[in-house]
C-alpha cells in the first residue's frame, strides 16, 4: 500500500475576518489545527501545532509516535501563552493523521473538534469522536444528534490543545485498504455539512482528493460558511499502481499568501506553517492580488491595442454613415 493523491485547502470562510485554521499536508503526515483565542491569538496556537507536528513527523510513526507529537505541540502552545500575555488562553484543536511506511496503517492523533472520517466502499465514517459539550450530552442522552447539529453551544469544545500544561490525546490506528480516502476538516466544514452531504460532495469529485477539497469547501460556503472551513484528503493505494506526475500547478503557489498572512511582527513566519506544496484558498479581499490575476483584470498592451483599433473603426463607420447622410 502506499499514499496516492493528496490535497489540502483552506478557506475563510464567509462570516469570519481572518483564517485561524492551519493545516499540514505533506505525506505521510496530514493535519488540520482550528486555533482559539483573541487578536490573533488562534493563529498563533493553530500554526505553533502544525509547526510541532512538521518539525518531526516523518521521524514518528504509530498512535505513540503521532500521541507524542500532539503532547509535544501542547507543551509550545502552552509554554509561549505563559511567556506571553497577548497570547493568554489561547488554544487549538488537532487532528493529524500519520501513514505507515508500508502503507498498511494510519494513526490519528485527535484533540478537539476537528474530524477525521473515512470514505470506504461508498460510505463516509466519522473515525473521531468530538471533544465538545454536545458530543458529551449526546453522549449521555441528553442530546439526539439532531438537536446536537443546531444547539447554540456546537463549538464549544472541552479538550484543547495549548489551554493547560498536559493533554489527554485521542490516539488509534486504522488498517488501511486500496481505495480508502481519509478526509480531515475542521469544524467549519462538519457543521455546515452533514455527513451525507459531505459524501455527496466527495463523489461529486470521482473520489479526487483535490477535486473534492475545492467541492467540499464550496458546498459549506454555499450553506452560509460561517467558520473557517479546512479540508485535507488523502487516498490510499495498492502499491503495484503505477504512481501518475503530480500535475504543474497554474497558478503561483500558496507561499505567497501565507507570507502575506504571517508578515505581523509578532509571529514569525516559521511559526504558521500551511502547507507549501498544498493548494490554499484566502478570499479576495484579504489576499494580494497575484501577478497572473492582474493580467486577468486589467487589459495588458494587447487589450489596449484592440480597443483602440475598434474605437477607429467605429468612428469611421459614424463619419461614413454621415457623409451618405450629408450627400443625400
Ligand atoms: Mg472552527
Amino acid at each position: 500500500m502506499r499514499i496516492g493523491r493528496a490535497a489540502g485547502v483552506t478557506d475563510t470562510g464567509r462570516r469570519r475576518l481572518r483564517n485561524e485554521d492551519a493545516f499540514i499536508c505533506e505525506p505521510p503526515l496530514f493535519a488540520v489545527a482550528d486555533g482559539m483565542g483573541g487578536a490573533r491569538a488562534g493563529e498563533i496556537a493553530a500554526g505553533l501545532a502544525a509547526a510541532a507536528l512538521e518539525e518531526a513527523g516523518s521521524e514518528t510513526r504509530g498512535a505513540e509516535g503521532i500521541r507524542d507529537l500532539i503532547i509535544e505541540a501542547n507543551r509550545r502552545i502552552w509554554e509561549r501563552s505563559v511567556a506571553d500575555p497577548k497570547t493568554a488562553g489561547m488554544g487549538t484543536t488537532v487532528t493529524a493523521a500519520l501513514v505507515d511506511a508500508d502503507g498498511g496503517t494510519v494513526a490519528i492523533g485527535h484533540v478537539g473538534d476537528s474530524r477525521a472520517y473515512l470514505l470506504r466502499g461508498g460510505s463516509l465514517e466519522q473515525l473521531t469522536t468530538d471533544h465538545s459539550l454536545v458530543a458529551e450530552l449526546v453522549e449521555s442522552g441528553v442530546l439526539t444528534p439532531e438537536e446536537a447539529e443546531r444547539h447554540p453551544q456546537r463549538s464549544a469544545i472541552t479538550r484543547a490543545l495549548g489551554t493547560e500544561p498536559t493533554v489527554e490525546v485521542d490516539g488509534f490506528t486504522i488498517d488501511a485498504e486500496p481505495g480508502d480516502l481519509f478526509l480531515i476538516c475542521s469544524d467549519g466544514l462538519s457543521v455546515m455539512l452533514a455527513d451525507k452531504q459531505m459524501a455527496a460532495a466527495i463523489k461529486s469529485s470521482d473520489g479526487d482528493p483535490a477535486g473534492a477539497a475545492e467541492a467540499l469547501v464550496a458546498a459549506a460556503n454555499d450553506r452560509g460558511g460561517e467558520d473557517n472551513v479546512t479540508v485535507v484528503l488523502f487516498e490510499m493505494l495498492d502499491a503495484g499502481v503505477p504512481e501518475v506526475a503530480p500535475p504543474t500547478p497554474e497558478e503561483p503557489s500558496a507561499v505567497d499568501d501565507q507570507e502575506a498572512d504571517t508578515s505581523s511582527p509578532e509571529e514569525p513566519v516559521s511559526e504558521t506553517p500551511v502547507s507549501e506544496n498544498a493548494v490554499s484558498e484566502t478570499p479576495a479581499s484579504e489576499t494580494p492580488p497575484e501577478p497572473g490575476s492582474l493580467r486577468r483584470h486589467g487589459a495588458g498592451p494587447g487589450g489596449r491595442l484592440a480597443a483602440l483599433l475598434l474605437l477607429a473603426a467605429i468612428v469611421g463607420l459614424s463619419l461614413l454613415a454621415l457623409y451618405v447622410v450629408v450627400r443625400r
